[in-house]
């Protein structure tokens, strides 16, 4: 099968030469020529697979005819993040270059002046996340009536990350006479509801079942122990891999992946993030950088890098087993893109195996162990963080002991630290903790109230206890105050 045989415009025909694209991917073949009839395609296909060109090419050539108004822009592309909308325009870029279309982008983290400026010149696509175009819309500043083709692209993102109700709020907003193409990589039942409402009559195009794996992705297990014995086993691997040009590490919290993040770099990994916290910008520097070679490892959470098409990963580190285990196929397809070879790593901790479990009942394989299996790893080392913390701590006691293989001490040192004083504890002992107290309290307590010298000072109530057996009412003591009141007496007297 040919390009020229889909029925796509020459102009369209001389982009797609221009790039160096010579026979079209499976999903191309199947869904353009539908696409261009102005059938509704349902898509089911995993990224990687060449499915933007699949909605990119048809429509531009359908976008050859018309003009767009001011406001009123012609067709809609919903992406579930900020990234992947930004990658869609970057392909109409690269194959609209002789349409000279208007373009624009509608995402979060931006400026609404400059995508409003985009907007009233008169949009022929409308690149958007959700929730940004219904702020646009209920502000009154966009109309969806003129809409002639509505792409929902990465629908089970979507759903994953609450944007349903959105997207369904949008579907009853353009024309019902509009043409949706839709592109999912699995169908769950809400999913499926959703084409069943809002696909008229689709075109079922599906070019590898939902849970496939790439085959020319090399795929493998590496038991870890937690904690920083993860970090570390991480950075061994990194250090190990064989032909690693660059890696995307993902984990499945963005609090891990900053702490992933921060412990590459403190180890001189040449490493950046992307997570849903940051700021728009630094995604885009963070994407740019690793795209561009200036770093060579970026840690990811699932939602900010779910889609993303950076061609040549060689490496996926799975730093966690996903807990959803589709995203097992959309990570490990970062890397193995169009026909290109790659290798996937996941690390395996306990916490991981039930996670692991669901993943190998997905994909219908079972993945290999490189190395041993969670059983046969050795007791856990202290980690390099355990070791730099023991060797402060017995710095800071002249060398005694380690404080990891002591932890029933931590009571004890806290006895000679800054804290206040326990009730429980025995004066002698209260004593020993006050004067063991680092002298940077005492000058503030004298600036409060200067103190007489220690041998001038009433004693304490507990000082003057006695630590002798328990005594029975005064027992043998004559209490001071019972001595006293013939001279209290006789003053009141006075
Ligand atoms: P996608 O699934 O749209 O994210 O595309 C995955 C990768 O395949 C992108 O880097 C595209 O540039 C590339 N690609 C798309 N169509 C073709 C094609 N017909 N031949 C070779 N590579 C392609």
């Amino acid at each position: 099968m040919q390009f020229s045989e889909l029925g796509l415009s020459e102009k369209v025909l001389r982009a797609v030469e221009a790039s160096g694209y010579t026979t079209p991917t499976p999903i191309q073949a199947q869904a353009i020529p539908f696409a261009l009839t102005g059938r509704d395609v349902l898509g089911i296909a995993q990224t990687g697979t060449g499915k933007t060109a699949a909605f990119v090419l048809p429509m531009l050539s359908r976008l050859e005819q018309g003009r767009a108004r001011a406001r009123v822009p012609r067709t809609l592309i919903l992406e579930p993040t900020r990234e992947l909308a930004a990658q869609v325009e970057e392909a109409f870029n690269k194959y609209g270059l002789q349409h000279k279309l208007n373009v624009a982008l509608l995402i979060g983290g931006v400026s609404f002046g400059d995508q409003e400026t985009k907007i009233m010149r008169g949009a022929d696509v409308l690149i958007a996340t959700p929730g940004r175009l219904l702020d646009f819309f209920e502000r009154g500043k966009l109309l969806l009536t003129g809409i002639e083709i509505l792409v929902i692209d990465e629908a089970d993102r979507m759903l994953d990350m609450g944007f349903i109700p959105d997207i369904e709020k949008i579907c009853k907003l353009v024309p019902f006479t509009r043409q949706t193409l839709f592109f999912s990589a699995t169908m769950p039942p809400e999913i499926t509801r959703l084409t069943e409402q809002f696909l008229h009559n689709p075109v079922r195009v599906e070019v590898a079942r939902a849970a496939t794996t790439a085959t020319t992705i090399v795929q493998g297990l590496v038991a870890s122990h937690g904690g920083g014995d993860k970090r570390e086993t991480l950075r061994r691997l990194l250090r190990e891999a064989e032909d690693l040009k660059n890696a995307i590490v993902f984990c499945n919290r963005k609090r891990d992946v900053a702490i992933v993040h921060k412990s590459l770099v403190k180890h001189g990994f040449p490493a950046g993030c992307l997570h849903g916290d940051m700021d728009q910008p630094a995604r885009m520097a963070s994407l740019d950088a690793f795209k561009n070679g200036d770093i060579d490892i970026l840690v990811c959470s699932d939602v900010a890098a779910r889609g993303l098409d950076i061609p040549d990963v060689s490496h996926v580190f799975n730093f966690d087993a996903p807990s959803h285990p589709e995203d097992y196929v959309h990570r490990i397809g970062r890397t193995g893109r169009a026909g290109r070879s790659g290798v996937s790593i996941t690390l395996i901790t306990t916490d991981d195996l039930k996670h692991l479990h669901q993943i190998q009942d997905l994909i219908k394989k079972e993945i290999d162990w490189l190395g041993p299996k969670l059983d046969d790893l050795p007791p856990p080392e202290h980690t390099e963080r355990d070791r730099a913390r023991a060797t402060r701590t017995r710095d800071r006691r002249g060398g005694r002991v380690e404080r990891s293989e002591r932890p029933e001490r931590s009571r004890r040192e806290r006895v000679v630290s800054d804290e206040p004083p326990r009730p429980e504890r025995a004066p002698r002992e209260r004593v020993a903790a006050e004067e063991a107290r680092p002298p940077r309290e005492k000058p503030a307590r004298e600036a409060r109230e200067p103190r007489p010298p220690r041998e001038q000072r009433a004693p304490r109530r507990r000082e003057r206890e006695d630590d002798g057996p328990a005594v029975v009412g005064f027992g043998d003591h004559l209490p001071g105050f019972l001595m006293r009141p013939v001279r209290a007496k006789a003053k009141r007297a006075e």
